[in-house]
């Protein structure tokens, strides 16, 4: 059967979020949630109880998920631990993936928690979803952002690039900032990071910017997103005890205290 996914109409939920989304998503705004953020004084909360909380809601910048991220973590854990039965990192990783729109229970707008990312301060590739919205962002006018390599420079890596904010640069943020009250690996931070960046991992934008270290990164990360979109058309899915134990002893080993987030 094929399946057809990210199909966005123009007259769609997801068209409207984008037009919100992209005009407000600037180096400025990116900078003060940055800052805001990266404090960690939001909450102390167990991971466990924040993937939980995913039951609560319903991604609306996706097209292909119509149920609760709380399925869809589970559904893109057991789609990578069939690919890789023995890497649990991995696993942990596709489960927790999107715990950063917890966000939302902070208070934050749809459009800073969720849709697609892209670099703020250099130019628009075409290939962003909506491209055309965009060019009302304020920073379009702006002749220091809206060049080849705007505030960046030649090959300065993925990771000094400043991105859109949401539920990616979130998530990575708590995992880096509790570095010593977990056991996730950095490699695995990164895919969190750029999983939304979908010119970058999956239309080859932004390649000024990349070093050796981020080509083996996006390869990384298409390896995730096949987990993370084609788990959306497993329809059949059902969430047994079995899985919920399986992750629950995951993430007591992976995850052993609470978490500031
Ligand atoms: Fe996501
Ligand atoms: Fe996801």
């Amino acid at each position: 059967m094929k399946v057809c996914l990210r199909n966005f109409s123009s007259k769609s939920r997801q068209a409207q979020f984008y037009q919100k989304l992209h005009v407000r998503q600037t180096v400025a705004l990116v900078d003060q949630k940055l800052h805001k953020f990266v404090k960690l004084q939001q909450a102390t909360m167990s991971i466990q109880d924040v993937l939980e909380r995913m039951n609560d809601f319903e991604d609306p910048s996706d097209p292909d998920v119509h149920n609760s991220n709380l399925i869809h973590a589970y559904q893109t854990a057991e789609r990578c631990r069939k690919a890789h039965p023995e890497n649990k990192a991995l696993q942990v990783c596709s489960l927790i993936h999107d715990v950063g729109k917890i966000l939302y229970s902070f208070g934050e707008p749809n459009w800073a928690v969720v849709g697609d990312t892209f670099v703020v301060g250099c130019a628009y590739p075409r290939s962003v979803i909506f491209y055309k919205t965009l060019l009302d962002n304020p920073d379009f006018e702006n002749s220091e952002y809206n060049s080849r390599l705007g505030i960046y420079s030649e090959k300065c890596g993925m990771k000094n690039l400043k991105i859109s904010f949401g539920h990616d640069e979130y998530l990575y943020l708590v995992l880096s900032g509790n570095r010593m009250k977990h056991h996730l690996p950095e490699e695995y931070w990164d895919i969190i990071r750029f999983h939304s960046l979908y010119p970058w991992h999956s239309d080859n934008a932004y390649m000024q910017f990349m070093t050796l270290e981020d080509v083996a990164l996006r390869e990384k990360i298409r390896q995730f997103n096949s987990f993370d979109l084609y788990s959306k058309a497993d329809s059949t899915f059902v969430l047994t005890n079995d899985i919920k134990e399986y992750y629950a002893t995951l993430l007591a080993e992976f995850f052993p205290v609470p978490l500031n987030w």
